[in-house]
């Protein structure tokens, strides 16, 4: 599993010490383990606080993902702010379309997303789409938002898995990676938060979506999203100008026919009703 082999000193270090927790988290004394052996999201909530913050390229990458999931979320009572770095303002084939254009109906669509799945508004950080880097300045944007909402569990692309991927997509994952370990618990990266009253803080998880894309055993959490399905239909075709003018029947035609090509006798909790990911879990 990538998550903890990628950090090796991650999952074994210790909080340096109780100044790090929040204002808004109740400060604690020793520290609290995550049973591995339970369900991560429920661990989360239950232990720490049902606050999550995803961290996506494009405004449609969420709801394909892990719409499902926030969506199982939101229903929980959980708060979930949604960061997206790009604005999608490329990918299109009508020559009298501009990049702006296509960014304010793309922000649009995905705030209509959001709150068909419960989430906050997004925030766009207004990249270039294809022209994000995973450098201080974009790093500083994702701890600051980290250091104001205060998430536990943070869900984002996995920026590491092999094989085809988006160069925005893997940017945002090792971003957002390298934004909570080792940036945003550490008051000497970007100074300036502090004067905002903004303190560090150490989300409690994360899940990397796209694993399960790497190939069979690439994810090890699946979360079934069996009573949210359609929600994550509705939230999807939010994305009008991607959707090519399907309909509801139609997502659930194309979804109940990959289904049908499962091979038999597999788990029964199959992708479309599943979502994979991989799960990093933080010590602090
Ligand atoms: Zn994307």
């Amino acid at each position: 599993m990538q998550g903890g082999g990628r950090l090796p000193g991650m999952v074994t270090q210790r909080r340096r010490s109780s100044s790090a927790s929040s204002a808004v988290t109740p400060r604690r004394s020793g520290q609290i383990e995550i049973d591995p052996a339970k369900d991560l999201i429920s661990e989360v909530g239950r232990k720490f606080a049902k606050r999550a913050l995803c961290v996506f390229a494009h405004p449609d990458d969420l709801e394909f993902t892990s719409g499902g999931t926030v969506a199982r979320l939101c229903a929980e009572g959980w708060r979930v702010d949604i960061i997206v770095t790009t604005s999608g303002n490329k990918g299109t084939k009508d020559p009298s379309v501009t990049g702006q254009m296509l960014a304010g109906e793309r922000e649009e669509e995905a705030r209509n997303a959001a709150a068909i799945l419960g989430a906050s508004e997004p925030v766009f950080l207004g990249f270039h789409d294809g022209g994000t880097a995973n450098d201080d300045e974009l790093r500083a944007l994702i701890v600051r938002h980290i250091r104001r909402s205060r998430p536990e569990l943070v869900i984002t692309w996995d920026g590491f898995r092999p094989g085809f991927n988006h160069r925005d997509h893997r940017v945002a994952g090792q971003a957002t990676y390298d934004a909570i370990y080792p940036s945003s618990d550490d008051h000497l990266y970007y100074p300036l938060d502090k004067e905002e009253g903004l303190e560090p803080h150490r989300p409690a998880a994360m899940l990397l979506a796209g694993g399960g894309m790497a190939g069979p055993g690439a994810a090890d959490y699946h979360v079934d999203i069996s009573g949210h399905f359609r929600t994550k239909i509705r939230a999807i075709l939010a994305h009008t100008s991607q959707m090519g003018g399907r309909t509801e029947a139609d997502m659930v035609r194309m979804y109940e026919e990959r289904r049908a090509q499962a091979p038999e006798g597999d788990d029964p909790s199959l992708p479309p009703l599943r979502e994979s990911f991989t799960k990093v879990i933080f010590r602090r």
